[in-house]
């Protein structure tokens, strides 16, 4: 099998068309997509990934990772503390009066900026063969007969057995393929900043406020991650970020003496805006959803990202033991059985967790509530244990 280096595959592709049929082309190469490449080529499979910016890039993103993942992480060659991530064995939740409220956390966790962590993935998939394209975005996928064809904004056409979609969130391709959950306007947005603070170095801190909460966490270096999730009042308009987080964040007294007290490396933050927490279908004409394509587990819940990884391993998995790439000609049934086994997989590991996240998030918000629902879970301990247990999955 050949590999090309960037600049050459793209020079390679001709006119329109890719010269080869890949076995695999993964739609997004955050997480889901570069664990999913890693694993796959890894086997010996023609990969291609598709990425619409260049690495080394921000996320908004909490930046906090649950250990049920570190012993997999480690297993396929990545080693985050070799990046200096920092290590996470405390939960401080504050209720949205700043009444602070401390517990262990049993598993744990590490801190480290996506900046490096989808970095270091990217170079460990391109290590084990895939071929990966940066600065180019998908803007349509068709099955055609018996493979699909991709293709990207530079009038770029790829074609593929399957075709994995772990391109995030939301996207441009979910509006394509009719997907119900762009139809509604969620008002949920995410701002991330890094900053330079004094605060424990293994504790993870939830700050409430009304309509949202707000993270810190140590990551690399001598750096933080401050990041808060927020669903927009539409009666309350703020200009920009800065003015939201004066006349709303700041009532909490415990974030009004996070940002005085930070020392913001840049000014102006990431943002993504309409945020959807509704459950999505994992399979869209036959293209197989993996990540945050596939349903999005809310932020609080500390695990969107382990749960990410984890689903494209399941795929993987369901993918290599199903023999689908080694038939010369994949009938729809030959598709369909692999889908089915995804699915029961996926489920098994996931929809549970799903929901008991967005039941979770439901109490969050309201000041009132919020702060009636901390005191209470925190008061009557069996349950804070049994709500942590339902939002987290086995160590992978
Ligand atoms: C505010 C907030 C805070 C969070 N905090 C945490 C946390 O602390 N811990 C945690 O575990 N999880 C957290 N999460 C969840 C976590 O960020 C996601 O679950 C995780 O990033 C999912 O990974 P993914 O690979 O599915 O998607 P992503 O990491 O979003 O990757 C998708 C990739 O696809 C690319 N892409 C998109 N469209 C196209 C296209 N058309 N063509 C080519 N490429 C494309 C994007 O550029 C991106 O690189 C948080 C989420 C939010 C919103």
């Amino acid at each position: 099998m050949i590999h090309y280096a960037e600049e050459e595959l793209k020079s390679k592709i001709g006119n329109t068309f890719s010269p080869d049929i890949f076995d695999v082309i993964i739609v997004g190469g955050g997480l889901a997509g570069l664990t999913a490449a890693i694993l796959l080529s890894k086997n010996d499979k023609k990969i291609l990934l598709l990425e619409k910016k260049e690495y080394p890039f921000h996320k908004v993103c909490g930046e906090y990772i649950s250990n049920e993942i570190l012993p997999f992480l480690q297993s396929i060659g990545f080693d985050p503390f070799f990046y200096d991530a920092a290590k996470i064995s405390k939960l401080r939740i504050s209720t949205p009066a700043g009444k602070n409220i401390y517990a262990g956390l049993d598993l744990g966790g590490f801190g480290l900026s996506r900046f490096v962590l989808d970095t270091a993935l990217y170079e460990l998939a391109k290590k084990n063969g895939a071929d990966i394209l940066t600065k180019t975005k998908v803007t349509d996928i068709h099955l055609r007969n018996d493979h699909f064809e991709v293709e990207t904004k530079d009038g770029m056409k790829h074609r593929a057995k399957l075709v994995i979609g772990s391109y995030g969130k939301r996207d441009v391709l979910d509006k394509k393929l009719h997907r119900h959950f762009v139809q509604t306007h969620t008002g949920y947005m995410g701002i991330k900043y890094h900053v330079k603070l004094n605060y424990p170095v293994d504790e993870v801190g939830l700050d409430n406020f009304e309509n949202g909460y707000c993270g810190i966490v140590k990551i690399e270096d001598d750096k933080y991650n401050l990041c808060y999730l927020y669903k927009r009042n539409l009666k309350v308009q703020f200009k920009n970020p800065h003015e939201l987080e004066e006349n709303v964040l700041f009532k909490n007294p415990v974030i009004k003496n996070i940002f005085s007290q930070a020392n913001f490396i840049s000014e102006e933050p990431e943002a993504i805006n309409e945020i959807s927490f509704a459950p999505k279908k994992l399979i869209e004409e036959h293209i197989l959803m993996c990540g945050d394509s596939a349903g999005l587990i809310t932020p609080l819940c500390g695990n969107g990202m382990s749960m990410a990884i984890h689903a494209a391993k399941l795929l993987s998995e369901n993918i290599l033991e199903s023999g689908i790439l080694e038939k010369k000609i994949i009938s729809i049934e030959n598709r369909k059985q692999l889908e089915e086994e995804y699915k029961h997989a996926w489920k098994k590991h996931f929809s549970n967790r799903l929901f008991w996240g967005r039941t979770i998030q439901s109490f969050f918000g309201n000041p009132t509530l919020t702060g009636f629902a901390l005191n209470s879970i925190h008061a009557l301990r069996p349950l804070e244990s049994f709500l942590i247990r339902k939002t987290h999955g086995q160590v992978v």
